[in-house]
């Protein structure tokens, strides 16, 4: 009797792990806020400023709004010359009250400037002309915009950085100016504190497909981790073919890693000073569109292109990874990033934070198995208890 009890309370034990890991994150997905359509309002609001070359007066009017309209965050101009382009990034910082000193940073990326040509245009004498530039470059910024409206409120633990970046589309073939300066103007302690660098770039297509893109390498071990992230996130939101949402309504085709893309764009500088990053990127714009076809880089490039449910897919997985801190390594990680570790404990660390990135699903099955093991091997005990009292 006294084992079965035993056993009973490690199946009642069981049963609630693997129940509250689930629930857990569809709980956080009934309380997420980010707002599709008025994200998409903003894409509208930044092409009507014009083109957003760097120096222009455009670009300023644009840095101006977004600092104006997300007064929480902490602001800088940060300004460089680069290869004849005067370009200036913006910079805000989300410091929660409370927050440890030197713990991790979560940085939210997208590029503002808009492309200066359209050298894909069918018209040929529109192909030196800039372009409108809503997907390319407004789609990014309306997702970090409404994603600044409530990442305030989020009581999160770790510091938040938005990072808008100039100079990643200009010229005969795009450079990544802005992403660039910025990268090599990190100091070594802000590398080791970012554990992300989650880069946005034409994710509003109405025909959204977000394939796992590369770099980073299927072999680097941050990249893992953020790209699991990813997937953990997606099924819960309705994102992954055919499986269930919280709902138990059957996902959409939106997140789909069977598939992957080569794309050079502003994460590319981070990796190269060694920040952990990701792009979220589709590069097939338009029904249909073969990759780096359609409407990219055309004067087709307009606001009634972007669609508000597609930034809201992906804003909503960006803010339910910042509310179940997905995006970070681990508990501890980062916040000892004085603490000089060996090579050894960065990799362990790295492992374990895989480990809790396929999370949910891996937690629920085990469990799940856990309890299904221990309700057969309770009831044969009880039965043999009760076959033997009969006798
Ligand atoms: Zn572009």
């Amino acid at each position: 009797m006294k084992m079965s009890a035993v056993f009973v309370v490690l199946l009642l034990a069981s049963c609630t792990v693997s129940l509250t890991s689930a629930e857990d994150v569809c709980s956080t997905v009934e309380i997420l806020e980010f707002n599709g359509d008025s994200a998409n309002q903003t894409v509208t609001i930044q092409v009507d400023f014009g083109p957003r070359l760097p120096g222009s007066n455009a670009s300023m009017e644009l840095r101006k709004w977004f600092m104006e309209t997300r007064p929480a965050f902490d602001w800088r101009l940060d300004s460089h010359s680069r290869e004849g382009y005067n370009l200036t990034n913006l910079e805000g910082k989300l410091v929660p009250e409370n927050v440890q000193e030197g713990g991790p940073i979560v940085v939210l990326a997208a590029h503002y400037d808009s492309r200066d040509r359209a050298e894909r245009d069918q018209n040929p004498n529109m192909t030196d002309m800039p372009i409108p530039g809503a997907n390319d470059g407004g789609s990014g910024v309306a997702v970090l915009w409404e994603l600044a409206r409530i990442i305030p409120s989020m009581n999160l633990e770790h510091e938040v950085w938005i990072l808008l970046t100039d100079a990643e589309d200009q010229g005969p073939t795009p450079s990544m100016l802005g992403a660039k300066a910025w990268a090599e103007n990190r100091t070594s302690e802000e590398v080791a504190r970012i554990d992300a660098f989650l880069l946005v770039d034409m994710i509003g297509d109405a025909d959204l497909k977000i394939y796992r893109t590369f770099p980073p390498s299927p072999t680097n071990e941050d990249g893992n981790r953020l790209w699991n992230a990813v997937e953990q996130l997606a099924q819960p939101l309705g994102l992954i073919d055919n499986l269930s949402d919280c709902d138990g309504n059957p996902g959409m085709d939106v997140v789909n890693f069977s598939r992957s893309d080569g794309v050079i764009d502003d994460h590319v500088p981070m990796l190269n000073v060694g920040i952990p990053a990701i792009d979220f990127i589709d590069i097939r714009y338009g029904e249909n569109a073969t990759e780096w076809g359609g409407y990219w880089h055309t004067h087709e490039d307009t606001p009634d292109k972007v669609s508000a449910e597609s930034l809201a897919h992906i804003g909503r997985l960006l803010e339910l990874g910042l509310r179940q801190g997905s995006w970070l390594k681990s508990d501890n990680s980062s916040s000892d990033a004085n603490a000089s570790e060996s090579d050894v404990l960065e990799v362990d660390s790295v492992h374990t934070s895989n480990d809790d990135a396929s999370s949910t699903q891996n937690i629920f099955i085990a469990g799940t198995t856990f309890a299904a093991i221990l309700l057969i091997f309770t009831t044969l005990v009880f039965l043999h208890q009760g076959v033997r009292l009969k006798r």
